[in-house]
Formats: C-alpha cells, structure tokens, sequence
C-alpha cells in the first residue's frame, strides 16, 4: 500500500491510501475502525495494516477523493525522532577520499523541519548562504524496537519514503560543528510523498535514487551502494534508544552534492528540487530564500 497523510479544503489532515490518482479516506472506508493520523495508524501494527487492506478492498467509493483535489502532507508529520545517519554510500565516502567509518555516524533533524510534497524550503538569507540537497531513503519504524537482533530488524520496519536531508552547509561545519543545527532548520526535511509499504518493496537495498535541481540530475546511484545496511542501522540504534512506529530514520545520501561540485553548486530562491527513488516516488520542493 502506499499510505499519505493529506488534507482537503484545508481542514484536518487525514490518512488515506493511494491506489492510481485517487486517494481513499481510511478511517471513512473502515467505518471509523482506523484513526485518520498516520503515527496512532502504525501504533496499531500489524492489525492495522491488515484493517486498511480490508478497507481498500472493500466498497470504498463513498470515502475516495482525487489526489488532483488534495495536499499532500509529509506521510508521517509528527515522528517521535527523526535519526539521521551521515556518510553511508560507498560511492559517496570513495569520491570523497573520506576514511571508511568504522560505525554509523548518527546526528537529528528536529521534527519541526519537516515538511510535504510542494511545500517550500524557505530560508533566511543572512543566516545561511549554502543550502545544499542530499536524497536519502527513508525506513518509517512501525513497531517499538529496542535492542533488535540484526536478523529480525526487517521485521521492525513498516515502510519507506523519500527525503530531501536540506543542509546548510556554513551552519553545519564552517561556522563551529554545528551539524544539528545546520541540517534542522524549519523546512529543511521534505519527506513523502507517501509511506511504501515494506511488502511493495522487494529489496529496499536495491533501489536507484536521484536528486534533480532545475532539471538536471545532480545525484544518480542505488541504494546498493549503502555502506550500513538497514538491519544493521536498526541493530545499532536501538541498543541505545527506543525506535517508536513512526520514528524516521534517514541513510545518508550518495555523491553529487552541491558542496562537493567544483565549483560548488548552492541552492537559491526560485529554484526547484526534486528527489526521487524508485518505486517509492518523486518529491518536488521549491525554494524560498526570505
Ligand atoms: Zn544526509
């Protein structure tokens, strides 16, 4: 399935499942069984999943809306975390000349970045002059997961989305190491346009994965290329800290990044990016400086 969170004449958001161009209110279609917010829809697990299948298969006319007549939110709005994981792609760390890491580095984009499908990265231009893009896949957690063997990690996850990991790179590094700070302005997290359930998704490590700024591809790899694989992130994690359903982790992105282009290639207002993987979709953001 794929699942959207979305709102129509600017009223609440609503969870819905998106079959073609149309989307189906899931918590009309259940007769009420499903919540209409995607973080209390995972909370359920399983069951939940299962009430939604029923729900899309059964007589779901009364509650379909057209995704023309929509907005799409961020699948996920509201996760309790969003962890961020940096320098992942074999490609990218050999382009680089970096040292191969020897554990996964870990940092966070506040909840509060986080954004939808159109809406604008926005940013003030006397704070930040190098905003950069980074397309990276998203595994949505959809079961509490706290010290998770690496063989049942999959088990853990209830889907994945696409993000755009929106970095500015003088906040993030030249002006102090300020990573959280420079990759968590409001905005700067572009995630959607919908949660690909784990079981449309044959091999997630196997998937090609773009970024496109004003019509030109910048970043062109495949998920294969992950250094730290899923199962092995969620492993890490959570010995550490508790993965909630709902709770983002994003896996870093491959080469072709703008400060890493000669000359260096930063984002402006007016411009338009897109990032996309396959099978899981495309999500375009414009961009605001003000
Ligand atoms: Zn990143």
């Amino acid at each position: 399935m794929k699942l959207v969170t979305y709102q129509s004449n600017a009223g609440d958001a609503q969870l819905g499942a998106l079959v073609g161009d149309q989307v189906i209110n899931l918590a009309q279609a259940s007769g009420g069984k499903l919540p209409s917010d995607m973080r209390s829809f995972l909370e359920l697990g399983d069951a939940g999943l299962q009430a939604a299948r029923d729900a899309v298969d059964g007589n779901a006319a009364g509650a379909t809306v057209a995704l023309a007549d929509v907005k799409l939110l961020a699948p996920i709005p509201n996760p309790s975390k969003v962890v961020a994981i940096g320098l992942n792609y074999m490609d990218h760390i050999l382009e680089t000349n970096s040292k191969v890491p020897a554990i996964p580095i870990m940092f966070t984009k506040y909840t509060t970045s986080i954004i939808g499908q159109g809406d604008a990265i926005r940013w003030d231009p006397a704070e930040t002059a190098k905003v950069d893009w980074e397309v990276e896949l998203a595994v949505v957690i959809g079961k509490r997961a706290y010290r998770v063997a690496e063989e049942n990690a999959l088990d853990y996850v209830a889907g994945y989305t696409v993000c755009n990991d929106v970095s500015a790179r003088d906040l993030q590094s030249e002006k102090g190491d300020q990573w959280i700070r420079g990759k968590s302005l409001d905005t700067f997290c572009p995630l959607g346009p919908a949660l690909v359930t784990s079981d449309e998704v044959a091999d997630p490590h196997n998937l090609g994965i773009r970024c496109i700024v004003n019509g030109e591809t910048m970043q062109d790899s495949n998920t294969s290329q992950l250094l730290f694989k899923i199962p092995h992130l969620i492993a890490y994690l959570s010995r550490a800290f508790t993965l909630l359903p709902g709770d983002v982790i994003i896996t870093g992105t491959p080469p072709g990044v703008g400060a890493g282009r000669k000359p260096p290639v930063f984002l402006k207002g007016g411009d338009v990016v897109t990032v996309e993987i396959d099978g899981l979709g495309q999500l375009t953001n414009p961009c605001v400086e003000g």
